[in-house]
């Protein structure tokens, strides 16, 4: 089936809004620079990538008669709080496993931002000392037994749903939208760049303008910016996705190397910790543009995007679609950078 048969629960307003960044664009002295904006896509929690991923989770949740949604990220998760707002939407309810992924010493880190709203939505959150990782976690298991033991149906959601089968699905639709908006704006988009740590946002980029190609449309580059700091199990875990998605939307070949570009450098020393890159990434959008980043995800994307325009590998020849995919409730936990 192609991304367009393939069955939508809509959580979205729409098509997400694309603008251009003007004064970012003359700062930096190389392409024209737009934002596709993910992070206003949903009135759901203040909506991300996540909201579209569960577009195409959805049916298959309704489908299953779960009652519960089980789903698991760091204290400062953006996909919980997104699931906990579609568990919220979809009268389910939501079981967290908020794991310690960042060695951020902060008072209010399991407090505010994306964790403070997942309780306010009733979401039932519990707090686990355990460290980052993007694989299948112990307590992850643990907690769909906890909820099939006390007599709920749960439905798993992986972490940032990367390893769920329909995960990459959203953004293969969201390459489809992209075409949809340089048809009417006559604009054309010959590289994204996108943030990239659990890795279906990226890979169902790839596969979703794999298939756009595959018809006759034009070729571009999707440049994923690794925020993990973790490289070779990104582009594994990538790579992997972009297949599945591949499979899932009937592409009809596998996805190539060269199709999987993603570049390190700007991920600062760990997860969930900037360097000086990701916060004059921050602070010069922010100033120039009044577009917000977080210091987890877009601040470190946007640091490569500055990068690659500095080091002569995106010129005026190029015209880039910066993807935000949310993030900024985390800047709660993050306050002593910028006071
Ligand atoms: C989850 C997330 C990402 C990374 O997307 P993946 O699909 O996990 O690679 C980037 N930015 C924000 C704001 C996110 O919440």
């Amino acid at each position: 089936m192609a991304t367009r048969d393939l069955p939508r629960h809509s959580l979205t307003f729409g098509p997400s809004p694309i603008h251009e960044l003007p004064r970012l664009a003359a700062h930096l002295g190389g392409p024209r620079i737009f934002a596709k904006r993910e992070d206003v896509n949903s009135g759901l929690a203040f909506g991300g990538n996540k909201t579209r991923k569960m577009e195409y989770i959805v049916p298959d949740i309704l489908e299953s008669g779960a009652d519960t949604l089980v789903s698991i990220g760091g204290y400062q998760s953006n996909h919980t709080r997104q699931v906990a707002a579609v568990a919220a939407h979809l009268g389910l309810k939501a079981r967290l496993v908020q794991e310690r992924w960042v060695d951020w010493d902060d008072p209010v880190n399991d407090k505010v931002g994306n964790i403070e709203l997942s309780r306010i939505m009733g979401a039932d959150v519990r707090l686990d000392d355990a460290g980052f990782d993007i694989g299948i976690r112990d307590s992850w298991q643990q907690a769909l037994t906890e909820v099939e033991e006390a007599g709920g149906k749960p439905y798993p959601i992986p972490a940032g749903a990367s390893e769920h089968p329909l995960g990459g699905v959203g953004f293969a639709n969201w390459a489809h939208e992209v075409v949809a908006q340089e048809a009417e704006t006559g604009e054309f988009f010959d590289t994204i760049i996108v943030c990239v740590v659990t890795g279906s946002t990226q890979a169902g980029m790839i596969a979703g303008f794999a298939e756009i190609e595959d018809a006759g449309g034009r070729k571009r580059r999707v440049i994923g910016i690794d925020a993990s700091a973790t490289l070779e199990k990104t582009v594994d875990q990538v790579t992997r996705i972009a297949n599945t998605t591949a499979e899932k939307i009937g592409l009809g070949r596998e996805i190539r190397d060269d199709e999987v570009d993603i570049r390190s450098g700007w991920a600062g020393p760990v997860y969930g910790i900037p360097d000086e890159t990701t916060i004059e990434a921050i602070r010069t959008t922010g100033e120039l543009e009044g577009v917000i980043l977080d210091p987890v995800y877009e601040g470190k994307s946007m640091a490569g995007l500055f990068g690659l325009i500095r080091g002569g590998q995106l010129t005026e020849e190029n015209t880039v679609l910066y993807a935000h995919l949310g993030g900024q409730l985390a800047l709660n936990a993050y306050s002593s950078i910028f006071e």
